[in-house]
């Protein structure tokens, strides 16, 4: 596999974009968006920066990193003579399945076609393909350049050959590839989300304030992050997709997402990149009184 192509170019695409561009492969990455993919290539930059700022890499190291990633506003144009794409579009399954549809269409017939996806069914996404044997889930953490796993779900009809090739892609670019089967939110979410989603209707039942909910994980859990914190860094409207999709796959109201975190969603209060989430990452304002707003 050399050409890989990425779509979206948010959290998630611009973190795989530079991963795939630091291990020496060209990249087309591409958003419907160009503020996206402007933003994206900021980030992959400043990122890179942190990286000289430690001696891992030189000037002349981001330089070239740059120069392997070729940005583009359609997917048509940036999927051409691809070996394989990695879908990290917003977590909307109608979406997904449009775009894969497309790819279909307009992608070699030996392209894999991989999505980012945290939750939804890699089934139902390689069912509107003609090549269900090559739709695979390559599950990316955040942030990619630094978490290890990436989280492979292969769906009912992915063979092993490009299972195989997966993982074996995913060792080369220094990543520890661990197989799970396709249920809804897979291995990863299934056990994040849940304590996420306990996290938020803490605060919303007033059982404690933002701080102190994170603090008590992280102090006495050793959880680097806390999960309110987490949940802003994942962006609040991922996780309320994810509970939606574990929610209506497995018809069990554990999953159902609190209502602050709806409504927070609803307010466009996204986390770290719509500015402000639990924290306020304009300024370093806590919070706290932040998400007190929408508390009953
Ligand atoms: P995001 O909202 O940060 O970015 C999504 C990007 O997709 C946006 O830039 C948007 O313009 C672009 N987009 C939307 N429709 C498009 C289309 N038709 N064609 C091309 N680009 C399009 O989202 P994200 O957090 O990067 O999530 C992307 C995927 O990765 C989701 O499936 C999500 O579940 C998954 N994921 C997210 C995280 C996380 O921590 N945020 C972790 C693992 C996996």
């Amino acid at each position: 596999m050399k050409n890989i192509s990425v779509i979206g170019a948010g959290t998630m695409g611009n973190g795989i974009a530079h991963v795939f561009a630091q291990n020496g492969y060209p990249v087309n990455l591409i958003d419907i968006s160009s503020a996206s993919l402007e933003k994206g290539m900021a980030t992959i930059g400043k990122n890179l920066d942190r990286m000289i700022a430690k001696e891992k890499i030189t000037t002349v190291d981001k330089t070239n990193i740059l120069a392997n990633i070729t940005t583009y506003t359609t997917i048509a144009e940036g999927v051409k003579n691809t070996d394989l794409v990695i879908e990290a579009a917003t977590e909307n399954s109608a979406l997904k399945l449009k775009i894969f549809q497309e790819l279909d269409k307009v992608c070699n017939a030996n392209t894999i076609l991989a999505t980012n996806t945290s939750s939804i069914s890699i089934t139902q996404i390689a069912s509107v393909t003609k090549r269900q044997d090559k739709v695979i889930g390559m599950h990316f953490m955040n942030p990619v350049p630094i978490m290890q796993l990436v989280e492979i779900i292969r769906g009912y009809n992915t063979s092993d050959d490009v299972t195989g090739q997966i993982i074996d892609l995913s060792k080369k670019l220094g990543k520890t590839p661990t197989e799970v089967n396709d249920y809804p939110g897979f291995v990863a979410n299934r056990i994040l989300m849940p304590m996420i989603n306990e996290a938020i209707e803490t605060l919303y039942n007033g059982v404690a304030g933002v701080e102190e909910i994170d603090t008590v994980m992280k102090l006495g859990m050793a959880h680097p992050m806390g999960p309110l914190q987490l949940a802003d860094f994942i962006g609040l409207d991922v996780c309320l997709s994810i509970l939606n999709v574990m929610h209506d796959g497995f018809k069990n109201p554990k999953y159902a997402p609190c209502p602050l975190l709806v409504n927070m969603v609803m307010a466009k209060k996204l986390g770290v990149k719509s500015g402000e989430g639990f924290y306020d990452y304009s300024n370093s304002r806590k919070a706290e009184k932040v998400a007190q707003r929408f508390l009953k």
